[in-house]
């Protein structure tokens, strides 16, 4: 059950069961409203790796009761190092104290997505949320307002809320067009080192210090690398962003062979040399890596539907925030939907749940760019990752913003 009875008795309807689409179907579900998420995977695959969730994000999650079981699978940054590609030179140095929380009001997580996933699933499951798996949205109907599944089923509901990813359909549906996302020319490579291959190493073995846990970042000559231990430091996790290779035209997510990934590297700093030797000889994948050019508005005609997440403002890794955004999106409609009287001020809502996100999630999709510049200049100077973003509290932004035209 939701744990609150709201002031009207919503139909919410969510599209895609990623992180965006868990995190909004747990929070419009806390607020006590009925909540079913289709999902067109018949089950859940485990590919992605390592995510950085910063304070903005896991404050939600937190506040979702969920600070135990992510504690329990995530690792609390507490420093981050910029070197310079070639010698690991460091060019900065960022230490967070054991303060960080109290200053932030929420930890600073890294956590791999599969069990950020598991975790928002569990509780999806434990309070109500119905999932329906293996259901492919085609279209909507945009008044009614409903969605049209494969095979002719309908699912009517008072609102609808698409986080059908990157490649969303629903935003070829709005815009008039299927277009892809923006490729960005680059790709990440993408592999978890299990902890074994450095137990004894005296360079490797520090790297999985869990109790102050590093995140590295190694810069310059067109590309990156950043590497982190994650799941308690079962693993080293690795992602890279360098010129495409194979993940050219229509192909998203490719398999690679791991002496690409060394190849790629051999001349950089002989500690980041004799990490990436410690490669699977499976598991290690390139991923095609694109952005949205931000859309002028993310709602339906009728007013009744909108996209969220990855389909309305996906961005590059180096913004680290792309999960977080969607977390921020689900917690935020949760708490405008709380705030309806009557279902006619969905519209309403929904245009106000627009004019709160839609400004911050630009200006971080440019962020996520404008990092990734910096981070590949030749003499690229190190710095932060973007933490002038971590102590916004949506939820408090959500329940204080005008309703649209008031
Ligand atoms: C290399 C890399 C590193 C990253 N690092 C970070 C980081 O450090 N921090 C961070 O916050 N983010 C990071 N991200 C971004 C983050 O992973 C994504 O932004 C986030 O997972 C997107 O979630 P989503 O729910 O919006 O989309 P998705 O995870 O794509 O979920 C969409 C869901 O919708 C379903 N679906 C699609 N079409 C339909 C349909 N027609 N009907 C029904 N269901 C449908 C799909 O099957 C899928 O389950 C990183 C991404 C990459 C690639």
């Amino acid at each position: 059950m939701g744990s609150k009875i709201p002031l009207v008795d919503l139909d919410v309807l969510v599209v895609g069961c990623g992180i965006a689409g868990l995190t909004t179907a747990v929070a419009c579900r806390e607020k006590g409203f009925n909540v079913r998420v289709l999902e067109s995977s018949a089950e859940f695959s485990h590919v992605g790796a390592g995510l950085m969730i910063s304070s903005n994000a896991s404050r939600v999650l937190c506040d979702m009761g969920l600070r135990e079981s992510l504690d329990h699978v995530g690792i609390h940054m507490r420093r981050v190092v910029f070197m310079k590609h070639d010698d690991g030179t460091v060019l900065s140095d960022t230490r967070y104290s054991d303060d960080v929380e109290e200053k932030l009001g929420a930890p600073l997580w890294q956590i791999h997505r599969a069990d950020l996933h598991d975790v928002l699933l569990a509780k999806a499951r434990e309070i109500g949320v119905e999932i329906e798996m293996g259901v492919k949205v085609e279209r909507f109907d945009w008044d009614a307002p409903s969605a049209l599944m494969e095979g002719g089923t309908v699912a009517k509901a008072d609102v609808i809320l698409v986080a059908d990813g990157y490649r969303s359909s629903a935003r070829g549906e709005l815009l008039g067009k299927y277009e892809e996302p923006r490729f960005s020319g680059n790709s990440a490579y993408r592999a978890l080192i299990h902890r074994s291959e450095f137990e004894n190493d005296p360079v490797l073995e520090p790297l999985m210090n869990v109790n102050n846990q590093t995140t590295y970042c190694w810069i310059g000559k067109g590309c990156h690398i950043l590497g982190y231990p994650i799941r308690q430091g079962e693993f080293f996790n690795l992602v890279s962003t360098q010129p495409a290779k194979h993940t050219k035209g229509p192909k998203f997510v490719v398999p690679i062979d791991p002496s690409e990934f060394v190849d790629q590297y051999k001349d950089w700093d002989p500690k980041l040399v004799a990490i990436l030797k410690k490669l699977p000889k499976e598991n290690v994948l390139e991923w095609k890596l694109c952005d949205l050019e931000p859309m002028n508005s993310w709602i339906f005609p009728g007013g009744k539907i909108v996209l969220l997440g990855d389909a309305s403002h996906a961005m590059l890794p180096s913004a680290a925030q792309g999960a977080g955004m969607g977390i921020e999106d689900g917690a935020a409609i949760a708490e405008l939907l709380d705030r309806v009287t009557h279902r006619e001020q969905i519209p309403v809502i929904l245009k106000t749940f627009e004019n709160l996100r839609l400004p911050r999630c630009t200006y971080i999709v440019d962020s996520g760019r404008q990092n990734a510049k910096k981070w590949h200049e030749k003499d690229a100077k190190g710095g932060t990752i973007t933490d002038e973003m971590w102590e916004y509290d949506v939820k408090g932004a959500a329940r204080e913003i005008l309703l649209a035209g008031a």
